[in-house]
């Protein structure tokens, strides 16, 4: 038997199998749906993208993997200097990983190391925020506030070198007063907070942070791992406000091959960069800078260059607004549209139970949560179908 994520298996309705997927749609047997939901938002080129498709099989029929560790190769070197030219500001030394929770990881892992090099050992707490999601492995559960991982709390108890926060400007400035000298990083989802409830905040907040960062000599880290790739209307919110680390994922290799990235900038680099070996990151995951998802990646990018796919989900925003401008129902607390996402907030949890297949008898794949009926479509889908996606959200409160 299988495990399937976030599920009590034994309860569990049977899962949808896919047998074909393309552009827009997944496909079973009986049906065909539009995905909503991107594959957990990372399918935003659309699937059997021929670009994608291509630059993976190419790849494949020279080598599909090779390690790292002493060895380089042209996929990682071409997308190390792509990358260089596609983040804004001196974020040019990425760090390659299988999956956004451990690009998260070594973010923190290299903020600790960073001040440990500089000899200054005290400073080992975390600030964060409240309802944050940086991923499922330990230390990102520690970071991260969100209800369905509190077994975590059960077991250890909060953690002392974590402090988590609201985004608010005074919360923020009482928490660099009282624990500034013995931070190392704060760590945000900058603007939109996915997997915690697709929470949206303001830019000020984020600049005021900076502001206090650079005077406390803290490290600001951006978990772009959801928000990377215009999914907030901005190409990265570092683009708004710079931070010294960003993690990528999700989107970076198209929704094709689990990969991310964890890039410092200038600053953080040259703390690890001397004649001392104890200064090394120590850090190596086997898969790390796979030919292939590097090659997906590489296309990725230029697709979303030359495809100008900014403009794209500024005309998904827009039609998204238009289709959720005034809707309301008294079973609902809040409607948030940002860029390329929008979720309905729901009073009660029960509210969201059999939308999923209520979306699928339309035709829509969804992946409803806790209190929140969301979508991230592809940013291939066309007018109709985003207005399908988003009328089926709406009529399930208006049955
Ligand atoms: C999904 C997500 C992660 C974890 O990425 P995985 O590839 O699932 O490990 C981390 N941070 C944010 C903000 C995410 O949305």
């Amino acid at each position: 038997m299988i495990w399937y994520p976030y599920e009590q298996l034994k309860t569990m309705k049977d899962p949808y199998k896919v047998v074909d997927a393309k552009g827009v749609y997944l496909y079973t047997e009986d049906n065909k749906m539009i995905d909503s939901v991107s594959s957990w938002w990372s399918n935003i080129y659309g699937y059997k993208n021929e670009r994608l498709n291509e630059s993976i099989i190419n790849q494949v029929n020279k080598f599909s993997h090779v390690m790292l560790g002493g060895i380089t190769h042209e996929p990682v070197e071409t997308l190390s200097n792509k990358l260089k030219e596609f983040l804004p500001g001196d974020l040019d030394y990425p760090f390659f990983s299988d999956s956004g929770s451990v690009a998260v990881e070594v973010a923190l892992k290299m903020a600790l190391q960073f001040y440990m090099n500089k000899g200054e050992e005290d400073r080992t707490m975390i600030l964060a925020l409240n309802h944050a999601y940086h991923g499922d492995t330990f230390k990102t559960m520690e970071v991260g506030d969100d209800e369905d991982y509190h077994f975590v709390l059960k077991a250890y108890g909060k953690s002392k070198y974590v402090v988590h926060i609201p985004t608010e400007i005074d919360a923020l400035e009482d928490a660099f007063d009282k624990y500034g000298d013995k931070l190392n990083s704060f760590i945000v989802e900058p603007l939109l907070q996915g997997a915690g409830g697709m929470r949206m905040y303001d830019i000020s907040f984020l600049e005021r942070a900076r502001e206090l960062c650079d005077e406390y000599n803290v490290l600001l880290i951006f978990d772009e791992v959801a928000t990377g790739f215009g999914r907030t209307g901005n190409r990265f919110v570092a683009d708004l406000v710079l931070p010294d680390i960003i993690c990528l994922g999700k989107a970076l290799t198209g929704g094709y091959i689990g990969h991310a990235a964890t890039v410092a900038n200038k600053k953080v680099f040259d703390a690890f960069y001397d004649d001392d070996p104890t200064h090394a990151l120590m850090h190596g995951p086997t898969f790390m800078a796979n030919p292939l998802a590097c090659s997906v990646a590489i296309s990725g990018i230029e697709i979303f260059e030359e495809e100008n796919f900014m403009e794209k989900i500024k005309r998904i925003e827009e039609i998204q607004r238009e289709e959720m401008a005034g809707f309301t129902h008294p079973k609902i607390e809040e409607v948030r549209v940002m860029g390329g996402c929008v979720c309905i907030e729901v009073k009660d949890e029960k509210d969201i139970r059999g939308f999923q297949e209520f979306a699928y008898k339309r035709g829509v794949f969804a992946r409803p949560f806790i209190k929140y009926i969301y979508s991230m479509v592809p940013y291939v889908i066309s007018e109709d179908e985003l207005r399908k996606v988003m009328r089926t959200m709406k009529e399930w409160f208006e049955r």
